[in-house]
């Protein structure tokens, strides 16, 4: 039988936004609900496992979030559909229950950017932060000769996780050119403690203007072709970990009708006011489903919602001057870590894009769109439900990605049921 609950503000990710935003609102004594799908809170960033220590700070957010009476925090929940206006339906390990409220927050955070290349499905290939991940969670990789490549900070991040769990990190192939990277470097010093962790993740291995071609390897990676500069070279590896920079999860505030910043070359994001709310009543979204930018951006932004989605008007404008200063980064990161068009050319014919349904490129390369390609090759079709390979086309071929649907994520037959009881009719399956 369905359960039915409700809450006042309910918060959809605990990470760095979904956490402030609910100690920011906590005081009030509204009834705050958290729901996550990772088995503890803290994100993407601050992840527990046998291979990580959680940062101080981190922590203390998860002890005052514990000590709250009035937040209650769901954690392993996933979102699979918004039923009806003002009601979510989600699911646990052990359960399906509707989930009626008054406020939302979205904190639904960011995901890798994977863009499909010769050898990208091997086992031993992963994301760069997707590899930091398995790390902490205890994938075991002392002695392992590790390549990382794409763009962005997280590969630097990546990198220091895999040499502190013993594996030798050959190289960071950063696809950014030298002056774009040496200008972040230098605005670097307008966020100082940014510079500092910046010094410490420092790679003789760093090469910018520097991508992967194709992984080679007899069922699993063997070795790496990257392109370095005018060269090519080969370095034989054990695993390679790629990312080209974050995406912002908007699946859940598209489904809901949330706007979406305009389509022109940076990924999406869902649009917010000086509240943090969105283009929906009672629906606010905070962190990096409202663009990539870090956890300081993510915390100042939480609190601001947080505060905003329980009427506290002014505690949330008291936030204000640390967003801006957190959004400057963002905006700087945004600039210097933006793709370079030659990586479209990565894939070859026979590579394949959608991953769930062994689709290769080359029999998508010639439809008119997603919904063409759709339709003659099951690309994007498949579990994932094309947040892969949709991201990946969309920088490939520059098509719309597809239009969330539900249910959100795979889900059990009977969560699926309980989407047709309404809390009318109290979960009885003969209403
Ligand atoms: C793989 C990865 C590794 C990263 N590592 C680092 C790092 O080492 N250092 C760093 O500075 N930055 C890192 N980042 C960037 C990091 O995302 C941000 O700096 C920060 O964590 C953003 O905070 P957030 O609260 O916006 O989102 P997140 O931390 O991403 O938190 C969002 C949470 O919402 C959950 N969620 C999303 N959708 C749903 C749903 N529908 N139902 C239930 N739960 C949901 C997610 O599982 C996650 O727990 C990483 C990003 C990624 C993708």
């Amino acid at each position: 039988m369905t359960a039915f609950e409700s809450c006042d503000l309910l918060i959809i990710g605990a990470g760095p936004a979904g956490m402030a935003a609910a100690l920011a609102a906590a005081p009030s004594g509204a009834a705050i609900t958290i729901v996550d799908d990772n088995p503890v809170p803290g994100g993407q960033i601050w992840r527990d496992g046998p291979g990580a220590a959680l940062p101080a700070a981190a922590r203390r957010l998860r002890e005052q979030l514990a000590a709250c009476t009035n937040v209650r925090v769901c954690s392993g929940a996933r979102v699979v559909a918004a039923p009806q206006s003002h009601t979510l339906l989600l699911e646990d390990t052990e359960r399906a229950w509707q989930l009626q409220w008054k406020k939302l927050i979205l904190c639904t955070g960011a995901r890798e950017l994977l863009l499909p290349f010769p050898g990208w499905t091997l086992p031993g290939v992963t994301g760069a932060g997707g590899l930091q991940a398995l790390i902490k969670s205890g994938l075991p990789v002392a002695g392992e000769r590790i390549v990382v490549a794409g763009s962005g900070p997280l590969l630097l991040a990546a990198a220091a996780s895999a040499r502190k769990a013993g594996a030798k990190v050959l190289r960071i192939a950063e696809q950014a050119s030298a002056a774009a990277v040496a200008g972040f470097a230098v605005q670097l010093l307008r966020w100082p403690g940014k510079a500092a962790q910046a010094l410490t993740l420092a790679h003789p291995g760093y090469r910018t203007s520097s991508h992967v071609l194709a992984v080679q390897g007899d069922g699993r990676v063997e070795s790496v072709r990257l392109q370095q500069g005018g060269r090519v070279l080969q370095l034989d590896c054990d695993r390679i970990a790629c990312g080209f920079g974050l995406l912002p999860n908007i699946q859940l505030g598209q489904l809901l009708g949330c706007r979406l910043t305009p389509d022109s070359g940076q990924p999406q994001a869902l649009v917010v006011d000086a509240w943090q709310a969105t283009s929906q009543a009672d629906v606010y979204a905070a962190g990096e489903c409202t663009g990539f930018g870090g956890s300081e951006r993510a915390l100042a932004q939480g609190q601001i919602a947080g505060h905003a989605a329980v009427g506290e008007i002014n505690a949330a404008q008291k936030h204000w001057p640390e967003r801006v200063r957190w959004q400057a980064f963002a905006q700087q990161l945004q600039r210097s870590f933006a793709l370079h068009p030659k990586l479209k050319k990565l894939p070859q014919a026979d590579t394949l894009v959608c991953r769930c349904e062994d689709v290769p490129y080359a029999a998508v390369a010639g439809a008119s769109g997603w919904a063409d390609a759709k339709l003659h090759s099951r690309c994007g079709m498949g579990a994932c439900q094309g947040r892969v390979c949709g991201a990946a086309t969309q920088f490939l071929l520059g098509w719309a990605p597809p239009v969330p649907r539900i249910p959100l994520v795979p889900a059990r037959i009977g969560t699926l049921a309980a989407m047709a009881t309404g809390p009318d009719t109290k979960g009885d399956p003969a209403h």
